[in-house]
């Protein structure tokens, strides 16, 4: 779990977390249209470092973009602000919340204003993350929104309703997560991270069609390329992912999260398998900045 940290930059000030809040008449609260995105920060011999930062935050301008929201910053200025937000901390490991929201505080369907607010937060972890095998659960009913209504790639909180509800269920019925169907009944994702499979020696992940574009899924796809593991982005069939060799989930809050069973029935190697277990070494070792190869990867602060 995850706590906030003291203070918060909010349009080029850091202020305190407790005070900075949103009115309950803000379109951001009464139509999930605020847009987010989260990125993470490791310590390393040089200090902490955000990892891919520079990719989180394209991707949180892109959300906004697509919202409609004008905000006042560009790239440069938030991943500026973002170190100083994590030099705030005064903590070397946690996370990065970057959140975009309709300043205007009156909720018409259309916002009155484009205009848009900026706060970024860091959370701080209140435990080391150690990846505990799950279980997850798929339900025939359970799926992605089809992409014409709702493009995968907008990290939007409207978003997030139905994955919740989908969560809830799946915790009721003794998994720990969800596995989200997509429209022609192939695996999607999960809430809020991607998912693998490792079939024959091969990583196998769905296309972007239906599923977001996680900078986590990205790392780990280019490792395994690097290395020589063969990489499918395909279409990854329910009956495939239940008989697999290995399963896990890539997201930043817990880069690879190794899957022990999927509706029930255990995966056919031990979890985490060797496959995952290699990429997770991989992955951390590059956010350590320990890998000379993967620096551009790494903002230091
Ligand atoms: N899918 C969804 C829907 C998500 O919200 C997230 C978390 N951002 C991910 C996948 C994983 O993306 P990332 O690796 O960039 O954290």
């Amino acid at each position: 779990m995850a706590v906030t940290a003291p203070r918060l930059w909010l349009e080029g000030t850091l202020v305190d977390s407790a005070e900075a809040k949103l009115r309950i008449m803000a379109h951001a609260a009464q139509r999930g249209s605020l847009v987010f995105d989260a990125g993470s920060f490791h310590p390393t011999l040089r200090g902490p470092a955000l990892f891919r930062a520079r990719e989180h935050i394209a991707r949180f301008l892109r959300s906004a973009r697509a919202v409609g929201l004008e905000l006042s910053y560009g790239e440069e200025e938030l991943l500026r602000a973002s170190v100083e937000v994590v030099r705030a901390t005064g903590r070397d490991d946690g996370l990065v919340r970057w959140s975009g929201f309709f300043t205007a505080g009156e909720p018409d369907l259309l916002p009155r204003s484009p205009r848009g607010s900026v706060a970024i937060a860091a959370q701080l972890l209140e435990e080391p993350g150690v990846p505990m095998p799950i279980r997850v659960a798929t339900f025939q009913d359970a799926r992605k929104a089809a992409p014409d209504a709702l493009d995968p790639a907008v990290k939007v909180g409207a978003a997030y309703l139905g994955p919740m509800l989908h969560r809830r269920r799946a915790k009721a019925a003794g998994a720990n997560d969800i596995i989200l169907l997509d429209q022609e009944g192939h695996i999607a994702e999960a809430p809020v991270s991607n998912v693998f499979a490792v079939v024959e020696g091969a990583v196998w992940t769905p296309p972007l069609r239906y599923v977001l574009g996680g900078i986590t899924r990205d790392s780990v796809l280019a490792i395994a390329r690097a290395e020589g593991i063969p990489v499918r982005e395909e279409p990854l069939p329910l009956e495939t992912f239940r008989s697999a060799d290995e399963a896990f989930l890539s997201g930043t809050s817990m880069p690879l999260t190794p899957i022990s069973h999927v509706d029930g029935r255990a995966l056919n190697a031990a979890a985490p398998g060797p496959v995952t277990a290699h990429l997770l070494r991989r992955l951390l070792a590059i956010q350590g900045g320990e890998d000379a190869t993967y620096q551009a990867w790494l903002t230091y602060t």
